[in-house]
């Protein structure tokens, strides 16, 4: 029987998904680099099905070829052992890759004044440039040392890429080195430049523009490998700000390096390329700005406002004082506010506030860390289980690194359902997975991997005495779940002999329905932590990842909420959703009451700064 199933294995029946392009950007290398990368974790055979071809999910340049444009659609398929897990985790993945696509936010900018004309703009990064404007062109340079054959060029290119993807792997941006890395490995690139020449001249003026940039890019690397290079040649000793059609992600690499360039102006882009993304990594003050400039090839200096989004060509002496008076106090904030990170957060009426730090695992930790986190306030614990499962001496050394850096943190068990999936757990697929098995209610369903954390807590917990530790349930809508979960976690403990002295309890309140059982909860649990994320979603009956509804981040509605509970609950609270960073309610939280604020570690020495002037 077993020979016959070898020989003649059971057809298996594929599964199928149809996943509509949500992003204006259409389904681009960046999304799909990731897509593809995410592919390569499970066993069953997956392919893409898009204009009437069949392409597989792992090969970038051939679901690129399948030129996918917002609100075209295309099969997953995914034939395997894992197909349903892996349909079911690529499908979230992807519809949160077109989120995140659409989220990139516009930054807010700021009114302000001018005298003399400003031409207005949408900011990419903010700060405050004083400078010569100056056309960004460059001029072709051929080496005299012996140049590579094309081919040499093409494999150094993908080892540079490479390259750049291992020193940058700790930030989002490096994804781009990865993306374009694939694109090399595309027929386009085994040809020759005349015919890369040929793409490019297709793709202007159609909704693929943005790939003239990383085929650009490509060609430059490649050329430079080749002893052809082009240079931009600066000024001496003038300080610039470069006006530019736009930029190739590696031109913004070199021109980061030149102090003298304080500012750059784009003609063409959007907030979401490549370029934008690195410029604003880079904090070089940008604006795109589609009103008529023109660098007049005379040195006198011009203003780049990118705090309330303008460009003054010709400033009076005053705009000149306004600038860089500006400009000192927004590097004096920057700088204060990252030089008295570690000092204590008191306002104005001496309140001493706690600024907590959001992380996902060690590496996260030791960033929050360095960035003057006070405590944990809120550990994701599920992001240290996306790919493959963590053993249990894993997941408690994880642990215990963490609580060995900070003296207060809230460890949440795992948050499974909704958006968030694990590509070796199986939910059945819900028509509402926000409203389904999620959170707590997974945990308590499916008690294996929830057991085995909280021996995980434990044991890192017993490893290192006297540590108090908060452990925090998600998704709790019942005094019974908390209950129930309690329990479990004492059952853990009693069955390994461990401790729970040091362990405090609490719940993530996120779903509307604890508001109105705070009496109740207040005589079980030890803490609250308010997900300001979930409880605005919950509240609004909007989900957060929907691709078009979305809810004002601070909606008076939510923050009559947070009064409520704050005026009502007796346990100690905290705030760790998003709204916790928002610059604009700092004042109105702190006055309602709330004392510990969980934000993500980049957001901690400003926010310290502004709670000191409250
Ligand atoms: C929240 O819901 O506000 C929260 C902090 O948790 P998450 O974003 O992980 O759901
Ligand atoms: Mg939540």
């Amino acid at each position: 029987m077993n020979i016959l199933k070898k020989l003649f294995p059971p057809k298996q029946t594929p599964i199928e998904t149809t996943l509509t392009i949500t992003s204006k950007n259409g389904f681009h290398l960046r999304p799909i680099a990731e897509f593809a990368n995410k592919t390569k974790a499970f066993q069953s055979t997956i392919t893409i099905i898009g204009k009437n071809q069949e392409v597989s999910a792992t090969q970038v340049p051939k679901i690129l070829a399948l030129a996918l444009e917002k609100d075209e659609s295309f099969i997953l398929k995914c034939i395997g052992n894992d197909a349903q897990q892996a349909n079911e985790y690529l499908t979230n993945f992807f519809e949160q890759l077109m989120h995140d696509d659409l989220e990139v936010k516009m930054v807010e900018q700021e009114a302000d004044h001018y005298e003399a004309k400003a031409l207005h703009g949408t900011t990419i990064a903010k700060g405050i440039a004083i400078g010569t404007v100056i056309e960004y062109f460059k001029t072709v340079k051929h080496s005299s040392e012996a140049p590579c054959t094309f081919d040499e060029a093409l494999n150094l290119t993908a080892q540079d890429l490479d390259q750049l993807y291992k020193e940058n792997q700790t930030n989002q941006e490096a994804q781009i080195f990865l993306a374009q890395k694939a694109l090399l490995d595309s027929d386009l690139f085994q040809k020759h430049f005349d015919q890369i020449d040929e793409e490019i001249q297709k793709l202007k003026g159609t909704p693929f523009e943005s790939r003239i940039a990383d085929y650009q890019d490509l060609q430059k690397r490649i050329h430079s490998h080749m002893g052809i290079n082009s240079e931009f040649k600066l000024p001496a000793d003038v300080d610039t700000i470069i006006i530019a059609n736009e930029l190739l992600p590696s031109e913004v690499e070199e021109l980061s390096k030149l102090s003298r360039i304080k500012g750059v102006i784009l003609r063409q882009g959007s907030s979401t390329s490549h370029a934008a993304i690195l410029l604003r990594a880079f904090k070089i003050p940008t604006l795109i700005c589609h009103e008529k400039i023109i660098a007049s090839g005379e040195y006198y200096s011009s203003i780049l406002d990118t705090i309330s989004g303008q460009f003054i060509n010709l400033p009076t002496q005053s705009d000149f004082e306004k600038a860089k008076q500006k400009a000192h106090q927004f590097k004096t904030e920057q700088k204060t506010s990252y030089t008295k990170r570690f000092e204590p957060t008191i306002t104005k009426d001496g309140k001493s506030i706690n600024v907590f730090a959001n992380i996902t695992d060690i590496n996260s930790a030791k960033k929050a860390k360095e960035q003057g986190a006070d405590g944990v306030g809120l550990l994701r614990t599920e992001f240290l289980f996306t790919e493959i499962k963590p053993t249990l001496e894993q997941q408690t050394q994880a642990y215990q690194s963490i609580l060995e850096l900070f003296d207060d943190v809230t460890i949440r068990t795992l948050d499974i359902g909704g958006d968030k999936s694990l590509p070796y757990i199986h939910i059945e697929k819900e028509d509402n997975p926000f409203l389904g098995i999620r959170g707590i209610r997974f945990s308590l369903q499916e008690q294996t991997l929830f057991r085995e954390q909280l021996l995980a807590v434990g044991l890192a917990s017993a490893n290192i005495p006297n540590k108090k530790i908060k452990i925090m349930f998600p998704m709790v809508s019942t005094p019974e779940e908390f209950t129930q979960a309690k329990n479990i976690t004492l059952e853990v403990a009693k069955e390994h002999n461990l401790s729970v002295e040091n362990i405090q309890f609490g719940i993530m309140l996120e779903v509307p329905s604890v508001i109105f059982a705070l009496p109740e909860f207040d005589a079980l649990v030890d803490f609250y932590s308010i997900g300001t994320n979930d409880l605005t979603q919950y509240l609004f009956a909007i989900e957060r990842t929907h691709p078009t509804l979305s809810i004002d981040p601070v909606s008076p509605i939510l923050l009559t909420a947070l009064k409520q509970i704050m005026t009502t609950a007796k346990k100690p609270i905290s705030i760790c959703g998003e709204l916790a960073g928002i610059e604009s309610v700092t004042q109105t939280l702190i006055e309602m009451g709330y004392t510990t604020l969980s934000v993500s570690a980049n957001l901690i020495p400003s926010l310290k700064e502004r709670i000191r002037h409250v």
